[in-house]
């Protein structure tokens, strides 16, 4: 018999971890923690579902997307079937007095929370992690590329000896590095380093967080090419759709983007304009895993590779990568693996595959205590 699944209860939480070195910069933010801003979804047959989306720890922004949930989601929640996700969540985003205050932005962020916390609650009661539920894992291994050792407060020889050590003795065959300062001729001699210090095989992204110009990029666009970059992440501000146009048109190094995109829309507009090559969508940004699947479902139409961001540093987007087909690698950073009950692994630079029940978001009883914030 499956389980009582009416929801009763709905307990938001903030809890706020510390980064690695405990400060990283990338061209446009400095950080100290990473904010876990989420909810438990309790239900009366005793499942308890976890959801969260992530944040730059900023209490009174993390405080908004609490009381999102809590004082205008919740009450819609209560008394559901929390397996019905697809029915909720419409429930969620068109609840129109909501949407008419923020379309995207903090409401999205307070839907993702909830819409995984009912995911996780629908696998684990077909007692299934979330990726078997989805149909099943679509690759026999999920590759991983490190972030973590390529942030901007570092100098450049500690960022090409961080990536050499991931390559060399971690077994990463792929690497991202921050660039997009006020000096691009400084950038292009970092990413050189980092080139060097890999060799030719592993593979280099390199990530601009919106920071450049079009006149910028289109100056350094011809040297990318010496240094085999796979992609230029986020190289225009976040909603230029034109300027990514041009710049598509203009230079040889594909564009990734997509942390910055809410709706599903957006990542329509820009990928039908053909502005983004490496599609990255986040859970935690978009409405959750329901608005994630159906942009994955939109890059896999026009035969696009999907490479989330990770704003849930990979404990849910694990599940859905597996799932997909359109997915063909992960980002790593490890900021909040020591949270969950099944933390995200890597082995030899490859996603071991999660096999507890749930999306992954299950918090182990001392992340709280240790984390914690007040709401
Ligand atoms: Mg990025």
């Amino acid at each position: 018999m499956l389980p009582d699944t009416t929801i009763t209860a709905v307990e938001p939480f903030i809890l706020h971890v510390p980064v690695t070195g405990n400060m990283i910069q990338d061209s446009t933010h400095t950080l100290t923690h990473w904010g876990v801003v989420g909810t438990r979804v309790r239900t009366a047959g005793g499942i308890t579902g976890y959801g969260f989306s992530g944040t730059h720890a900023h209490l009174a922004s993390d405080r908004l997307i609490t009381s999102c949930i809590s004082d205008s989601y919740a009450p819609l929640l209560i008394g559901q079937d929390a397996c019905d996700v697809q029915r909720l969540w419409s429930a969620l985003y068109n609840c129109a007095p909501i949407q008419w205050v923020g379309r995207s932005g903090i409401t999205h962020l307070a839907i993702a929370a909830v819409d995984t916390a009912l995911w996780d609650i629908k696998a684990k009661a077909s007692e299934q992690p979330l990726w078997k539920l989805l149909g099943g894992a679509t690759c026999s291994r999920l590759e991983a590329y490190n972030t973590d050792g390529g942030w901007l407060s570092l100098d450049s020889q500690t960022v090409a000896d961080n990536c050499r050590r991931l390559v060399e003795s971690e077994g990463y065959r792929g690497v991202k590095i921050k660039i997009g300062t006020d000096d691009p001729r400084a950038d292009l001699k970092r990413i050189e380093a980092v080139r060097t210090a890999i060799g030719e095989h592993a593979t280099l992204a390199v990530d601009c967080n919106g920071r450049w110009n079009l006149t910028t990029v289109l100056s350094v666009a011809p040297r990318l090419p010496d240094f085999d970059v796979l992609w230029v992440e986020e190289p225009l501000f976040y909603d230029d759709l034109p300027g990514h146009v041009r710049l598509a048109q203009a230079m040889l190094t594909p564009i990734a983007l997509g942390e910055q995109l809410y709706t599903l829309d957006s990542f329509r507009d820009f990928i039908a304009a053909g502005a983004v090559h490496w599609v990255q969508p986040d859970m935690t940004r978009l409405a959750g895993i329901t608005e994630w699947l159906r942009v994955a479902d939109l890059a896999l139409a026009y035969h696009l590779p999907v490479v989330p961001h990770v704003g849930d540093m990979g404990q849910v987007h694990v599940h859905l990568c597996y799932a997909h087909p359109a997915a063909t690698r992960l980002e790593y950073i490890p900021w909040i693996k020591d949270c969950f009950e099944e933390p995200i692994v890597v082995e030899s630079g490859y996603y071991v595959l999660p096999q507890l029940p749930g999306a992954g978001t299950t918090f182990r009883p001392d992340a709280v205590e240790r984390y914690g914030m007040e709401l």
